[in-house]
């Protein structure tokens, strides 16, 4: 819930634990008991009069604009417990609805009701990310560890740190480093240690890890489940644009004759050729801004018969959506031109301010100017590890639309 929600939070303190009531209509009282802050919103429904309705418990942030974020129904007494609790219940989910990898997010945030935790194993090594100040709080900091300790043994913690999080949420200046290792080390130690690096697999396919370097966690482990699906109709040439470390490409590399990946990271191609070498693929690897590729390559006549678009959020806000219809837009309407008949289309988005309908709105526009039948064969959205929740819209973000092109 929003700032301009909470009508009254005194007393409500940096990252604390509070009380959300709904204020009674006029001439109520407020609640007696202060021992437990409280945010109070403004009635939304009618309430009897004199009595608030209680909504539940909250982590409050005394910066962010999201003020008020719910973790409970009820009181909480014992918020550390409760931390662990949820910890190993993420841990549970995920033991039963992921399947072969050992790379996965484990805590997603709101999605495992534990807001502003962001948690992703890579093999032996855990990559956090604290978003909020209830959770960078000491306590709160020492009770999600040691459930993820205790449940999983990693040989290494390492949190990633996001200096325009934390000035959002007004916490002091932090450097990315390890938290906690199995043997030990503090994180002074850390700067440059072996532990820092693994190798993890998807679907049987090898990735090397570095916590210390790449993009997000390290990889974009949402698209897990869609890799395995692309692969299942990819065939002939394919070219992976936005590729990354090689997530599609390395995958399609299994069915397909020739496989080229485009992204204009240097770095992230670096990662992809030696994920390559691990898994004794030949792929081409292209650094090259895709839009400019793209147009070259269709104006040249290259043809292929998989193509996948993987691009990054272009609509960071819901301002910039109609910019980033008309990306979308380009991006599918070059593929389709390239695409041999009977060839395969996998187009993705992870901006949230693109809807699955608008996605498809899109592509359904491109194939009328591209004069392409479109059929579409699978809607798909981000791996179960990553759980959207109903009631929460902003925890479904990622599209992959799978579709044959004649
Ligand atoms: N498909 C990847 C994830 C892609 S994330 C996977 O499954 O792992 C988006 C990628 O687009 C990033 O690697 C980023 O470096 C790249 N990128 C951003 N803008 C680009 C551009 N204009 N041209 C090419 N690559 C770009």
């Amino acid at each position: 819930m929003y700032r301009s929600d909470v009508v009254d939070a005194t007393g409500a303190g940096p990252g604390s634990v509070v009380l959300i009531q709904e204020q009674a209509r006029a001439g109520s009282q407020r609640r007696e008991d202060k021992s437990v802050p409280s945010a109070s919103l403004a009635p939304r429904r009618a309430t009897r009069p004199g009595a608030p309705r209680l909504l539940g418990s909250a982590f409050y942030s005394t910066a962010s604009e999201i003020a008020i974020r719910m973790i409970s129904p009820k009181p909480v007494a014992d918020i550390e417990g409760l931390v662990r609790e949820r910890i190993r219940a993420a841990i549970a989910y995920r033991e039963r609805f992921v399947q072969n990898t050992n790379a996965y997010r484990v805590i997603f945030s709101e999605g495992d009701f534990l807001p502003g935790l962001i948690v992703d194993r890579y093999n032996d090594i855990l990559s956090v990310q604290v978003l909020t100040q209830a959770m960078d709080a000491a306590p709160i900091r020492r009770a999600f560890l040691s459930g993820l300790n205790e449940a999983l043994n990693p040989a290494a913690v390492f949190e990633r740190v996001d200096p325009r999080v934390r000035k959002l949420e007004q916490l002091q200046d932090k450097e990315s480093g390890l938290i906690g290792s199995a043997t030990g080390v503090s994180p002074v130690e850390s700067a440059k240690s072996p532990l820092t690096t693994t190798e993890f697999q998807i679907n049987g396919v090898r990735f090397v890890y570095d916590a210390q370097a790449g993009q997000k966690t390290g990889a974009f482990l949402d698209q897990r489940e869609n890799y395995a699906a692309a692969a299942q109709y990819a065939r002939g040439e394919a070219l992976d644009v936005f590729c990354y470390q090689g997530g599609f490409a390395l995958h399609l590399a299994r069915t397909c004759d020739k496989v080229t990946g485009v992204d204009s990271s240097r770095s992230a191609l670096e990662a992809a050729e030696q994920n390559a070498g691990l898994n004794g693929r030949e792929i081409e690897w292209i650094e090259a801004n895709a839009f400019d590729l793209l147009r070259d390559y269709s104006d040249a006549g290259r043809k292929f018969d998989t193509i996948v678009l993987d691009p990054p959020a272009f609509a960071k806000s819901r301002q910039s959506r109609e910019t980033a219809l008309r990306g979308y837009k380009e991006l599918n309407l070059r593929a389709l031109k390239m695409l041999r008949p009977g060839g395969i289309l996998v187009s993705c988005s992870c901006s949230y301010h693109v809807s699955g309908a608008d996605l498809l709105e899109v592509l359904a526009s491109a194939a009328q100017d591209s004069h392409r039948i479109v059929r579409n064969l699978e809607n798909r959205g981000q791996a179960k590890d990553h759980p959207s929740m109903l009631g929460i819209p902003e925890t479904a973000y990622l599209k992959c639309i799978i579709s044959v092109v004649s």
